[in-house]
């Protein structure tokens, strides 16, 4: 199984992903970049439906649909030349706390500001929009590990899938501790 789709199936299985939502996508030695498709539950991705696109987001190899944000993704690999791996998911807690307006402050805990550094949040764009992946590129930085997409979900990032992945992991268990220790009693 390759890693993008174990990934897939990872994420979804960890809860960061229901129905179809989210993406994954890497950069190949090529240049090319390989990408989930639109459409198929993560749970159910199978070789065959990954797509390999080029920089212009041109189908090279595959019969699926890319990603609706397959934009979003080029934009950034464009912007973060030492990235090779992306992940965009909707992890419950850390688009809950954006949901309530609240400041995810990961300095309070190891987890977050140590092993994440800055975290950007973006403000809400409709999912897939030319305006949520320049908002995206533009808020990435050279060594970013994460960003969070306001009412939408999160971005995480890495060298390849496997610490992109547990970035994407580490943000939303700090986002869990947060909201937990946030809870008021009913
Ligand atoms: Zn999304």
């Amino acid at each position: 199984m390759s890693s993008i789709v174990r990934f897939s199936k990872l994420i979804y299985e960890r809860g960061y992903v229901t129905s179809n939502q989210g993406n994954l996508s890497q950069r190949m030695q090529d240049g090319h970049f390989q990408i989930t498709p639109s459409g198929i539950p993560k749970s159910m991705v199978l070789e065959d439906n990954i797509i390999t696109v080029d920089i212009k987001g041109r189908v090279i190899k595959g019969t699926a649909v890319p990603s609706m944000e397959t934009s979003m993704h080029l934009g950034l690999y464009a912007a973060l030349p030492n990235i090779n791996a992306i992940i965009h998911a909707h992890p419950v807690h850390t688009t809950a706390l954006t949901l309530k307006g609240v400041e995810i402050d990961l300095t309070q805990i190891p987890e977050g500001g140590d092993m994440l550094g800055d975290v950007p949040a973006v403000k809400y764009y409709p999912a897939g929009s030319a305006d949520l992946a320049a908002a995206a590129a533009s808020a990435a930085y050279e060594g970013i590990k994460a960003m969070i997409l306001c009412r939408h979900g999160a971005i995480a990032f890495g060298e390849d899938l496997l610490s992109a992945y547990i970035n994407l992991e580490r943000l939303e268990y700090a986002a869990r501790l947060i909201c937990l220790g946030s809870c008021e009693e009913q």
